[in-house]
């Protein structure tokens, strides 16, 4: 079997002209644009990649995107109280602070303290309770973003198995919560899980969020599985490759996310679409 690509660039073009349309739509209406508050404290060069993304995104379609590059020297404090002005800023709908943050600032004291009405990012206890709970609201931009991609196979999720590699709280947490929702049976597994081949090669779908470069290969993958591959890796010959081993698993599943143009362009364009929707319910 080779296996089809979710092209997540594609589907991720066609939710930006959406909410560009409706962001237009609006302007015209003199009614004004989302507006999105972009945080980044200090210098590290990925998260200043990831940062600029986000922010031509917003400008591609409309959104109104506040830039704030702090130094590293940058407070708690001075933070917890930008955070505070933004949390009333009647312009700001998204809340974004770049993680991770320096050592010396809490990450998950300036999560909190964005209003779970801004938290674009789906990081707030209260928006992961709330899909615990199954009643989302902003849910996390990754997870969010590889469902749409599951949708787009058209394959009914109902009861398959899921195997989720990797328990991050921006990843792997909410992604199994976001497969139970879609009455998938899973199964969450990290760097101490036992016999970890054997759980992925009775899965009907794989989500592999590790950060180590090509680390499952074909013969992990059962006949016809779904892969979505979220890892970003750079080797060192500068090539950017994902947590799958793309060349042996795509002969064996029936669809795959490549990296890039999988799952980074989702995370992209779902932010943008829960900054709309926290921009509806602000107007
Ligand atoms: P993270 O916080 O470092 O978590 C990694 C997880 O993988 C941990 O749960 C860890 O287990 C598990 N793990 C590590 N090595 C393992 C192994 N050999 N076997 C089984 N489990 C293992 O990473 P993250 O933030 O979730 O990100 C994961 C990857 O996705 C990174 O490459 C990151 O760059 C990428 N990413 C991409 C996007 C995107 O939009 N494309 C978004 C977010 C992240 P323990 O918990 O036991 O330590």
């Amino acid at each position: 079997m080779t296996a089809k690509i979710l092209n997540g660039k594609t589907i991720a073009a066609q939710l930006r002209q959406t909410i560009k349309q409706q962001v237009q739509a609006n302007i015209e209406q003199d009614i004004r644009p989302p507006g999105l508050a972009v945080i980044l404290v200090g210098d590290d060069p990925a998260s200043q990649i990831y940062v600029r993304n986000k922010r031509k995104a917003c400008a591609d379609i409309g959104i109104l995107s506040k830039t704030f590059d702090l130094p590293t020297t940058t407070s708690q404090a001075e933070l917890l109280k930008l955070l505070d002005k933004l949390n009333t800023d009647k312009e700001i709908d998204g809340i974004l602070v770049q993680l991770p943050l320096p050592d010396h600032i809490d990450s998950n004291l300036v999560i909190e303290r964005i209003v779970p009405d801004k938290d674009v990012d789906g990081f707030h206890p209260y928006n992961v309770g709330r899909l615990v709970l199954r009643m989302p609201l902003l849910r996390s931009c990754t997870p969010k973003g590889i469902m749409t991609m599951l949708e787009q196979t058209g394959i009914d999720l109902v009861g398959l198995d899921a195997v989720i590699i990797g328990q991050s709280n921006i990843v792997g947490r909410p992604m199994a919560l976001e497969l139970l929702a879609a009455r998938c049976t899973i199964t969450v597994c990290h760097s101490k899980t036992r016999n970890l081949k054997i759980k992925v090669q009775n899965a009907d779908i794989v989500v592999v969020a590790i950060g180590q470069a090509e680390f499952v290969t074909g013969d992990w993958i059962k006949e016809g599985a779904i892969v979505i591959d979220v890892g970003m890796n750079r080797l060192e010959s500068g090539k950017l490759v994902g947590d799958v081993e793309f060349a042996t698993v795509s002969q064996r599943a029936s669809w795959i996310t490549p990296v890039p143009g999988g799952v980074g362009p989702m995370t992209i364009a779902s932010l943008l679409e829960n900054t709309w929707l926290a921009f509806q319910k602000h107007i």
